[in-house]
This record gives C-alpha cells, structure tokens and sequence, in this order.
C-alpha cells in the first residue's frame, strides 16, 4: 500500500462482520483462564494484553499504523509529546552518560534536556544545526550515548540535516533520535536518512485538531546495540523480568519493547483507548490537511515577505531562505503550515497584530486545522527583557503563524487587516 492509503488501512483490518472503523477498547484490564498463561505474560515469553497502561488493543492499532507511517518495526504511543521525548532517551542514557543536541529545538525539549535531564545525572551539549560533521564529532566523548533533533524545528523554522547528524552518530555506533513532529511521516521519513529513533508529539499535526495530547515513538530496527558494545542495558540479561536480554530475545525491535517493559511499566505515561482512537482519526485524513497547511502556508509567507512593515519572514518556499538545500532534500513535498515572521514595530506592533486578528486565533498551541498564532515576547517569553529575548533567537515581534486550513482569501484578508491596524500603533 501506498502512504495515504496506509494511514486509512495501516494497523486495523477488520475481519468478516467487524466493525469497519477502529473500536475502542474501553477496558483496563484482560481476562485469563490459567495463572501459568499470565506467568508467561509477565516473563514476555508469550505476548497479549493484560493491563492498560502497558498495551491496549485499541493503542496497539495506531501504534502499528505509525510504525508502518515512519517505516519503523514498532511504536509506543505515550501521554504527550514530553513523555515521548523523556523516554527516547532515558530508554538508552542513565547518570553518568552525555548526549548531544540540536540547539534549535521546542522550548520544552530543551528546558526538558537542560534542567530536568542535568538533576537526573544526564549531561547534554547542544549543538547548532549547521556546524560541520569535524565540529559535530569534537562534542562526542567517552560517555556520549546518542544525537537529538528536530526535522523542522519549533519555532525557528530549521532544517535539521539527519544524514549528517545520523553520519557522525554512527561512526561512534550511537543511535541518532529524531523528532519528527512538524514534517511528519507525510513530508519526511527520518528512517529513511539514518534516523534509528523518531519521536512525535501527536498532539501536533498526526492529532490536527487540537482535541487530545499524545506522543509516540517509533523504533526503525535498524540500530545494532550488540556491535556497538555501548549499551549493557540492552545485551546484558534485565533481572526485572528473569534474565531476559533485549538485543537477543527481541532482535530488531529490542528497543521499543525495552521502552514499553521497562519505562512505560514504571513511568505510566501511557496513551488512552479513547486517544488512541482521535489520534488515529486524524492520521486518516493526514496527507489531505497537509497539503492543504503546504499550500496554505507558502501563499501566506509569500504575502508577508511582500510587506514593508515586515522584517523577515522564515519559511522554506521563500528564495529568501538560508538553506533552501535541506529543505529541498528533506522535505519534498512541502514545508508544513509553520511560519515565523517579525514585525519592524517589535514588541507594541505583535501585540497590537495579535489583538486585531479575527479568523486566526491566539493558543498556546500549533499545527491545529485553524488559524493560530503565538507572540512570544508576550507571552511565553514575556519575563524576558528585549536584549535576553534576543539572546535566545526571539526578536521582540517575533510571531509564529502556524496557518490552517480555511479558505486562503479569509486568512489573508484578516492578516492585511491585523497588519495595517498594528503599523498604525
Ligand atoms: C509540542 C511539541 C513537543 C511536546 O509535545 P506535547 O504533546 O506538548 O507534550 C515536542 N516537540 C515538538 C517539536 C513540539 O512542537
């Protein structure tokens, strides 16, 4: 099958008389006949369902649908984005190892990495997108366990270059973890370029609708932890569960069923049935919204880049953008519906724009089917002085415009009218 048609298909195939679109499977717990068939379950030498938190039939459909989205060998969703993030690494680093990271990434990812990680005993350098493979390569130390990024990065609109980052993780046998969320599958497969680990928030655009927080992530099979010889965890026996030894007993997809037996049984940060099920609505009709945001999206960021009270414009289809090159690699298809924009009248003119607007909205929220913008320097960066805004990539009139899927003449006609109102403030 074709990609659109998997994102119908993929992970549920209804037998003679089932119900045609995916059930939800309301229940936390499964019914056994023997208590040596539950034994078996709890020592993963037999697989079924037993507890919730764990697996969930309902969960497991859209799992396997996105394993088979990204190209990978299997998924665990998780309850949000962040859990998805947190386990991704904390499946293969502990106190006492180091990774390296994209620089350019979500807010939370990098709070997430530099705080929360650091008092866990994990070490992070980040690292900016476009440094070259020998300055890449001068960050690995003994302990470094393993690369991160983000395909299009939130909100300053980069292009991470996975086959770089994925050449520098290899020659140092350590896996390469991506975050796939604005691309997804649909616009970039990271497996693909040597990605061996892909994380989503699919609260983003795998949802579209703003209606359930979610994570995943994806194992490609592809990363061989007995040859590197880095990972005891995951080829020396886990007393947990009677010696069982990931790398031996689950072969290539030793690493997801090691996040799931071990993070998600201990962490619980899993995805509900009924998530499960709006999640999977959304990935139906996910190659259609995207390239209604692509389209959407260039014709607004050729809009702005036409406006004389605009400063700059970031997004991929403008000629004005730096490396056209990796998004042209990357991302065949089209950019997403994210754009980063700054007014020239800074901090005043983005909250008097925002204020104006009537279609778009203003959340804490992007990648949605509607119109939404977020000011930062009013909001999530509003502690922040002009000069510290600066210092951390935001410009006072920064705006991240993540554009939906109304008509184009209704998005534009309320970004010119928001635009002349804030250039008269
Ligand atoms: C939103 C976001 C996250 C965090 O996901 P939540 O679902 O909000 O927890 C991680 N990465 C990226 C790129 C995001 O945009």
């Amino acid at each position: 099958m074709k990609f659109d048609s998997k994102c119908l298909h993929a992970g549920y195939v209804p037998e003679n008389g089932a119900p045609q679109t995916f059930p939800i499977c309301q229940s936390t717990t499964f019914r056994y006949r023997s208590t040596e068939q539950v034994a078996k379950l709890f020592d993963l030498t037999e697989s079924g369902f037993f507890y919730t938190r764990l697996a969930n039939p309902s969960v497991d459909m859209v799992e396997k649908k996105i394993a088979d989205l990204e190209g990978g060998v299997g998924a665990m969703c998780t309850s949000s984005g962040q859990a998805a993030s947190f386990m991704s690494i904390v499946n293969i680093l502990g106190a006492g190892d180091h990774f390296i990271s994209s620089s350019s990434i979500y807010g939370g990812t990098f709070n997430l990495f530099a705080v929360t990680l650091k008092k866990l005993g994990i070490e992070v350098t980040f690292v900016d997108n476009y440094a070259s493979e020998s300055e890449i390569q001068k960050l690995i130390k003994p302990n470094t366990k393993a690369i991160f990024g983000e395909t299009i990065t939130n909100p300053s609109i980069e292009v991470f270059d996975i086959e770089k980052f994925a050449k520098v993780a290899h020659a140092n046998k350590i896996p390469l973890i991506v975050d796939n969320t604005f691309a997804t599958p649909y616009l970039c497969r990271p497996i693909e370029f040597g990605a061996d680990i892909v994380m989503h928030s699919t609260t983003k655009y795998m949802d579209g609708h703003a209606i359930q927080m979610g994570g995943v992530i994806v194992d490609s099979g592809n990363f061989d932890w007995e040859a590197s010889g880095k990972f005891p965890e995951f080829t020396q026996p886990d007393a947990s569960y009677h010696g069982v030894i990931y790398s031996k007993d689950f072969g290539k997809s030793a690493y997801i069923v090691k996040a799931r037996v071990q993070l998600m049984r201990d962490f619980g940060c899993a995805q509900t049935p009924m998530g499960a099920f709006l999640l999977n609505q959304g990935l139906e009709t996910l190659p259609v919204r995207m390239d209604r945001h692509c389209s959407n999206a260039e014709k607004v960021a050729d809009f702005l880049s036409k406006r004389s009270d605009v400063e700059f414009v970031t997004y991929p289809s403008l000629p004005s953008y730096k490396h056209k090159d990796l998004a042209e690699k990357y991302l065949p298809k089209g950019y997403s519906g994210v754009i980063a924009f700054s007014l020239k009248g800074g901090r005043k003119a983005g909250q008097v724009f925002i204020d104006s607007l009537q279609l778009a909205s203003l959340v804490v929220h992007v990648a949605d089917i509607r119109t939404c913008v977020l000011h930062p320097a009013s909001s999530t960066h509003r502690q922040l002085s002009d000069k510290q805004l600066q210092e951390s990539g935001v410009t006072p009139g920064l705006i991240r415009l993540s554009v939906g899927l109304e008509d184009i003449e209704d998005i534009l006609a309320d970004l010119q009218q928001a635009l002349d109102k804030a250039m008269k403030a």
